[in-house]
């Protein structure tokens, strides 16, 4: 057995030690973190539902009828009239045929992409995808090409280069540390000529971007022709926990089939579905809550720009400030925390080397006070 610490103090040194914070209560974006009370910028809360009273209110009406443990994977006895009105609203909400719920977006990519590429087979990610896609390309032993952020030029010419067997590309749709979104009608093209599975993480645009909430499919224009695979999760906008499959009738049987993360694990609490059904309906039936978001982003990054803050390009409420080193983000971060202000200093391997930065988020939960508070804490420690 070699010996851990040294890695361990290796990591210190580098500023890219890891810690968590004890939160004290349900405090959306002012928690109480080890005794304190703090301005939070770093939840994926962005709509503010995931305290709302209608959606704690359906989580404890559905512990009442469900129980809390499902008890069993879906195909044993986990699936209930719950679940099934859950994926039929999710399936209505995206446009598609179908939608399958899964445990975690983790693990919904996982189970996709070993579902539909195996050994023979090729798979195609954005050089900044998510980690849980790049684990599953990994997993799936199809052979693993990454393509230069964004770069739909590049990966036609990965797919052009030939090769025997399927193909499947996959990006998230917004990218999760960069908030900008992916070139998704080119990425679509690129694949429709070259016969290719494309399949989108939208756990940062669903809810949030399109009209309807939709996501970046809906702000984009694309059905399910188009993009046959969407994948999104439950924990971010919709305020609860769990993602799901959307796609048609044949994909959806062959994720029941063949997806080894959806069969041999417990299937989520039906009280979780019947809660995310209760803010789904928020999320169509509110949509002020995604105007008031599209005015703190805008808010922000004007005066973010005014201070001259090395903004990145994003209009999503991914708003992360380019720090460089880890040691550097560490300050900024710990500079914030003095003056009240939470925001989580992202780095490597999270991010590609030099790049470490501040991953602020913005949520319909804060108010225009609380963005301004922001960028005044902002002045005093970064710029
Ligand atoms: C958060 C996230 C996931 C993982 O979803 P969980 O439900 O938290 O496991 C997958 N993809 C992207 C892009 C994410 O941001």
């Amino acid at each position: 057995m070699k010996p851990l610490l040294p890695e361990l103090e290796r990591r210190r040194a580098a500023h890219l030690y890891r810690r968590r914070r004890v939160i004290a209560g349900a405090g959306g974006v002012t928690p109480v973190v080890e005794g304190r009370p703090m301005l939070a910028f770093c939840s994926n809360d962005y709509l503010g539902l995931a305290n709302h009273p209608d959606v704690v209110r359906a989580f404890r009406a559905g512990a009442a009828r469900w129980g809390v443990g499902s008890g069993a994977a879906h195909l044993v006895t986990g699936h209930t009239a719950a679940h099934l009105a859950l994926e039929e609203a999710l399936a209505a909400f995206t446009g598609r045929p179908r939608a399958l719920l899964f445990s975690t977006g983790y693990m919904a990519n996982q189970g996709v992409v070993t579902a539909l590429v195996g050994r023979g087979d090729r798979v195609f990610g954005d050089r900044l995808n998510h980690a849980s896609l790049i684990d599953a390309a990994v997993l799936s032993r199809a052979r693993f090409q990454r393509y230069p952020h964004a770069d739909a030029r590049a990966l036609e010419r990965l797919l052009a280069a030939g090769g025997k067997g399927e193909a499947l590309v996959a990006s998230d749709g917004v990218f999760s540390m960069d908030g900008d979104r992916a070139p998704l009608t080119e990425l679509a093209a690129v694949c429709r000529r070259h016969g290719a599975w494309l399949m989108v993480d939208d756990a940062h645009g669903l809810g949030v971007l399109g009209e309807k909430g939709g996501g970046s499919l809906e702000a984009e224009g694309l059905d399910a022709e188009a993009v046959p695979v969407l994948m999104g999760t439950l924990g971010k906008a919709l305020g609860t926990f769990g993602a799901f499959v959307a796609g048609s009738e044949a994909l959806i049987e062959t994720l029941i089939q063949q997806a080894r993360s959806y069969i041999y694990t417990t299937a989520l609490p039906a009280a979780l579905a019947e809660a995310t059904r209760a803010s789904l309906h928020l999320v169509q039936t509110e949509p002020w809550r995604r105007e008031r978001l599209k005015a703190w982003v805008a808010r922000f990054r004007a005066g973010a720009a005014q201070l001259g803050l090395p903004l990145m390009a994003s209009d999503t409420p991914i708003q992360p400030l380019l720090a460089g080193t880890p040691g550097r983000a560490m300050a900024w971060a710990a500079a914030l925390e003095q003056r009240g202000i939470l925001v989580t200093p992202i780095r490597p391997p999270t991010v590609p080397e030099g790049s470490a930065r501040l991953r602020i988020t913005l949520s319909a939960a804060h108010t225009e006070a609380q963005v301004d508070r922001l960028l005044q804490a902002l002045e005093e420690a970064v710029a």
